[in-house]
């Protein structure tokens, strides 16, 4: 039965908005590779030790800090035990037995043991959040690192905000482990043991008395705890959906907007927090719980020590002194005992947040350079296509069959089909975003598994529709990726070449001007421009353009491909065209069906042969004549 019918519910939006979250209530070791959903992050169940011992590895770097805490907070625990300790003293010497020299001595002993104790617990509760800030940083860091080192799939698999929540959410709750959980685990420990050497120092008999509740105390201990966990994991997955959700439905306003989706939107947020605030609550039911049940089982132990410990008293087999010396600890240690639960609920959040991040960092990337990986020359005579399958993932059927294809170094080459036929996905193998099915690529005549990414990617530019800019200036924008560190001409010679000089100099501060979150501040043209100049910069002898001018008006367009015809100059550029009127000059078309090279030849070869081009010509042509038309 699914314990959580309000998360399927979640994850069933999700699936069908295309959302790729994971699937939240997953049971099986490794989720099945049917669903895209949880492709990538499968749910595993790690050990509770193992998950301890991981995250011992952060920890243990800063032992050093640790080993005087918990020297602070032995300390912290015998001044507790010194407090009920003093009791017996205070009560038999001071007001029975009326001792002046005690009564004297008995406040500066106080005032020593509070100055003593403010120290250390300063002392501990500092240290520890050292050590938890500085391993939830560490954390981020690898987590960061590690996600920068996945491959395309990975990122096409699991939403953004599923990723950034791994890596500012979770790490955070991780550090509850590290810190706050330590802390009072530790400190509340060693208290609860100091306690119990005064209660049996008091009277054994009267200690054993007092545990009556301890069987009762560590089912209830044990019971929240597991439905803790199990209440957080599904908070850090709704986590993960709710910042998705944020972050598609921020960053995609204008397509909401325009779509008039709002009423939309708002209603799914609204049915995520709601599954969040039932899932909140089913947590404060169990911490709000987890106090009065603790309450009552103390309460039984109180009254059994005061029935016990009062005949004691009244038999005159023991002095009232140490019965409150033993009822004071009693008292004392029932608060550390008590939060040692809402500790272990703590603990199990803390679990279930390093299971997420520990699933992720222990994720492989599907692409890695093989271990004596070549650091690849300059293209010099030909990339090659040699029966090349590919597809996307085990299950689903090839998207790309049998491609074989020479490319020549400085040709000019252009890839044409419909919508779906392969184009993109034939270009992303040539840097190597994904991996080849069967068959190979070679760059003169090395295999691309045989070089390394880096040396690979840096020769080859990539310019698409989707411009990506940052939220920098026009230089930074434009030097991203230049490793060479080019002088400011070369910049400006990017730029000018790129048709950007005249509208970057029109802005406020040139080359300064920051140009806004993905450079919204910028027409889609100018936006391209840009790109274009980046790409110039990086001198890469390989040239990918998909789609590069499409989603331009006419006047842009020509801006632009004139930016282009720049950048093509000396380069093997591949091209990915809608519109056929810009590949016309191009050395060799292309002409791709479902994944299959159909035609292949120049604009003239292909226009004689009357096949598979000609008709997409033939569309093309008439449309344009349709639009030209005046209305009747
Ligand atoms: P084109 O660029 O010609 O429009 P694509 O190369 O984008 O075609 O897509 C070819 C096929 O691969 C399509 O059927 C598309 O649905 C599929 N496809 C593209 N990307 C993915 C992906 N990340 N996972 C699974 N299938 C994909």
């Amino acid at each position: 039965m699914d314990r959580h019918p309000s998360l399927s519910c979640v994850a069933f939006w999700f699936a069908q908005r295309g959302c790729h979250g994971y699937c939240p209530v997953k049971k099986q070791k490794t989720a099945s590779a049917n669903s895209r959903l949880d492709f990538y992050v499968p749910y595993i169940e790690f050990s509770n030790k193992e998950l301890a011992l991981r995250i011992m590895q952060f920890v243990w770097p800063y032992r050093w800090y640790l080993l005087p805490a918990f020297l602070c907070m032995l300390t912290l625990a015998a001044t507790n035990g010194a407090i009920a300790f003093l009791v017996q003293p205070i009560l038999d010497k001071v007001f029975i037995e009326q001792d002046k020299v005690m009564l004297a001595s008995m406040p500066l002993i106080i005032i020593v043991l509070f100055a003593v104790r403010g120290v250390v617990y300063f002392s501990q509760s500092y240290l520890l959040e050292m050590v938890g800030q500085r391993v939830v940083r560490n954390l981020q860091v690898r987590l960061y690192g590690h996600l920068m080192g996945m491959d395309l799939n990975f990122f096409q698999a699991n939403s953004t905000g599923n990723i950034m929540s791994r890596i500012t959410y979770d790490t955070n709750m991780l550090k509850g482990a590290a810190s706050s959980v330590t802390s009072n685990l530790f400190r509340q420990g060693f208290t609860v043991i100091v306690l119990m050497g005064v209660l049996l120092y008091r009277d054994w008999q009267l200690a054993v008395v007092s545990l009556v509740g301890l069987p009762a105390a560590g089912t209830l201990i044990y019971h929240f705890g597991r439905r803790m966990r199990l209440l957080s994991r599904v908070r850090q997955e709704l986590m993960g959906g709710i910042t998705s959700h944020l972050e598609e439905s921020i960053s995609g306003q204008r397509i909401v907007k325009a779509f008039g989706m709002e009423r939309y939107e708002r209603a799914r947020f609204r049915l995520l927090n709601r599954t969040m605030l039932t899932n909140n609550l089913r947590a404060a039911k169990v911490r709000a719980l987890s106090n009065p049940a603790m309450d009552m089982i103390a309460g039984f132990a109180v009254s059994a020590v005061i029935l016990y410990g009062g005949q004691a008293v009244m038999a005159g087999t023991t002095t009232t002194g140490t019965f409150f010396s033993f009822i004071t600890a009693l008292l004392m240690a029932y608060d550390p005992i008590k939060s040692l639960t809402t500790i272990n609920n703590q603990l199990q959040e803390s679990l279930a947040a390093a299971r997420r991040i520990f699933t992720v960092l222990d994720l492989q990337p599907g692409i890695q350079d093989a271990p004596q990986a070549q650091v690849l020359p300059p293209l010099r005579e030909t990339i090659q296509f040699d029966h090349v399958c590919f597809r996307y993932r085990e299950d689903l059927p090839d998207v790309l069959t049998d491609i074989h294809l020479t490319i020549r170094a400085g040709e000019r080459i252009a890839f044409v089909g419909h919508s779906g036929s392969g184009k993109t996905t034939l270009v992303n193998l040539v840097p190597r975003f994904f991996d080849v099915t069967a068959g190979s690529i070679r760059i003169d005549g090395v295999d691309l598994r045989e070089v390394t990414q880096r040396s690979l990617r840096a020769q080859i530019a990539i310019v698409t529709q989707d411009v990506i800019l940052f939220n920098d200036t026009v230089r930074n924008n434009i030097a991203y990726g230049d490793r060479h560190h080019r002088p400011e001409a070369a910049l400006r010679a990017a730029a000018q070449a790129a048709n950007a000089m005249e509208f970057i100099e029109a802005m406020p501060e040139g080359f300064d001007t920051v140009i806004g979150d993905r450079g919204v501040r910028l027409s889609g043209g100018q936006r391209q421009r840009l790109s274009i100049a980046r790409s110039l910069l990086k001198d890469a002898p390989i040239l990918i353009l998909d789609e590069a001018t499409s989603a331009l008006d006419t006047e842009s367009e020509r801006t632009v491909q004139e930016a282009l015809e720049h950048l093509m100059e000396g380069r093997t550029s591949l091209i990915i065209a809608h519109r056929l009127s810009t590949i016309q000059n191009v050395d060799r078309i292309v002409v791709l069906r479902d994944g299959r090279i159909v035609e292949e030849g120049t604009h003239a070869e292909l226009l004689a042969a009357d096949g598979e081009y000609a008709r997409f010509h033939y569309l093309q042509f008439k449309e344009r004549e349709m639009a030209c038309q005046p209305p009747l």
